[in-house]
């Protein structure tokens, strides 16, 4: 077990070494656990109980708000915990928390023909991914991917190690589907419901310029819910070096053949601006690796990232404008701002996830240069600000509680898990959410 104190060698490089955003924060453990094994975790609990700290626990490092690095305690980093198993007479993978959705997990189970509903970003570790309620490839029509935990090997708060199902310990099963980074425990292992790989993955992708802004988005808020479960839709305003700011309408169909695609993507030739698109493409043939691709190219390595988000909900003529300055008034060329159709939304299992409405925007600000922080962040809380009038919540995957903290659970579910994080974690030796002193759960402006 490799256990690196404040001061020590390579203790700095330990604690944010492997955090995704380059805008690492102040905080520092007393020290971290470089666990490999599930026995280490056990190990490092105990030892944190020993010696009275708080646990931090790291998976994938890609939490943009680096939950995993906290003042005093120990961070326990799962760096090591990244093998992958499949059983093909349940169609489970079971896989460490480590292992990386889109660059570790599905080129293997292509080679069983499967596939998960990871996170878009390849390098996107499973553990914070799943715990948060994980949105995946196809969220909108194949479910959320915590839907497809089967069970979970959990660390308890009292060093046990215990596996949670809906069949046992199923509080521990309920928490960890949906309360993300506020978790009581330490998921060593997760055994995920794989689906069939789609054969015949198609897009379409018509690229509008700035000024159609209220004519596509208008048609697009008004029609999404309409089109088939099998279609991913995603509107995103990126910067292109021909046209300046332009807004990108894509829908990509996960099917088995290309007839199939052309009728579910047939609703994309409705936009009443479709002849003045800049770009278009029609029901194109596509693979995972290319959309991965994509994926890496817009979220860059080694950049600062400011990132927030909201459920909207409401009609057209109040969203459309509320979201504009989150689209067209984007402060720096490699910023971007999704629409990503969650709708119709379906009743959800019950879990602690409860929050969500047909449609989730979240605006990634990515820059370089530190002296810029404080700009942006203007910047970003003013085009919050604009949506607040549409917004019911946060999703905690593209959330910074330190900045700004909304409702993300239903009111039931958030008390129930305060409950159940009392009978399991009692002493509070698990961090819990990253936040200012004050209300959680709560949008503020209804305090
Ligand atoms: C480039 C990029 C793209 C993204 N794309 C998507 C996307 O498409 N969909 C989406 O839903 N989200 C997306 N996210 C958000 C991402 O899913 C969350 O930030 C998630 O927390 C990352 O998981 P991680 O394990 O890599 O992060 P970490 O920072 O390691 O984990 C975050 C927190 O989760 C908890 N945790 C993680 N693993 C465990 C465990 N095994 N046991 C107990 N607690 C644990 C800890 O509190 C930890 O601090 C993206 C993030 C980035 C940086």
């Amino acid at each position: 077990m490799t256990l690196i104190h404040r001061g020590e060698p390579g203790f700095d490089e330990a604690v944010i070494g492997r955090v995704f955003n380059a805008r690492r924060p102040a905080r520092r453990p007393a020290a971290v656990l470089l666990a490999s094994t599930e026995q280490e975790v056990v190990e490092g609990v105990r030892l944190a109980g020993e010696r009275g700290w708080k646990i931090a626990v790291r998976a994938g490092g890609h939490s943009w708000a680096a939950w995993s690095v906290r003042d005093e305690g120990l961070l326990i980093d799962l760096g090591g915990l990244k093998d992958i198993a499949y059983d093909p007479e349940t169609g489970i993978v079971g896989a460490g928390p480590a292992v990386k959705g889109g660059d570790e997990l599905n080129p293997y189970l292509a080679g069983h023909g499967r596939f998960f509903n990871g996170g878009h970003c390849p390098s996107v570790g499973i553990g914070g991914f799943l715990l948060q309620g994980g949105m995946g490839w196809n969220a909108r029509g194949w479910s959320w991917a915590a839907e497809n935990i089967a069970a979970i090997d959990v660390v308890t708060a009292d060093g046990e190690l215990v596996r949670a199902s809906e069949q046992e310990n199923a509080d521990l099963f309920w928490a960890a589907r949906g309360s993300g980074p506020g978790f009581f425990g330490v998921v060593t292992r997760f055994h995920l419901r794989t689906l069939p790989l789609p054969r015949a993955l198609t897009e379409t992708v018509h690229v509008y310029p700035a000024e159609l802004y209220d004519e596509v988005m208008t048609w697009l808020y008004e029609t999404h819910t309409e089109v088939s479960r099998d279609v991913e839709i995603v509107a995103v305003s990126q910067s292109s070096p021909e046209h300046g700011r332009v807004l990108v309408v894509s829908a990509l169909a996960f099917v088995d053949d290309h007839e199939a695609a052309a009728e579910a993507l047939a609703p994309f030739l409705t936009c009443p601006v479709l002849d003045r698109a800049l770009v278009r493409a029609d029901a194109v043939p596509t693979t995972l690796a290319g959309q991965l691709d994509r994926q890496r190219e817009a979220n860059p390595e080694g950049h600062r990232y400011l990132v927030d988000n909201a459920w909207v909900e409401g009609p057209a003529e109040a969203a459309v404008p509320a979201m504009k300055k989150s689209f067209m008034d984007l402060p720096t060329d490699k910023a971007f701002t999704i629409f990503f159709s969650m709708g119709p939304t379906r009743q959800l299992p019950d879990m602690a996830l409860s929050l969500q409405t047909d449609v989730y925007l979240a605006t990634y600000v990515v820059y370089e240069d530190e002296a810029d922080d404080e700009r942006l962040r203007g910047w970003l809380t003013d085009a919050m600000a604009d949506l607040q009038p549409v917004t019911a919540g946060q999703y905690l995957g593209d959330s910074d509680f330190t900045t700004r903290r909304l409702r993300f659970l239903g009111d039931a579910q958030w008390r129930r898990l305060q409950d159940i994080r009392a009978l399991r974690d009692p002493e509070g030796r698990f961090a819990g959410y990253l936040a200012e002193p004050g209300e959680l759960n709560v949008n503020h402006w209804l305090r």
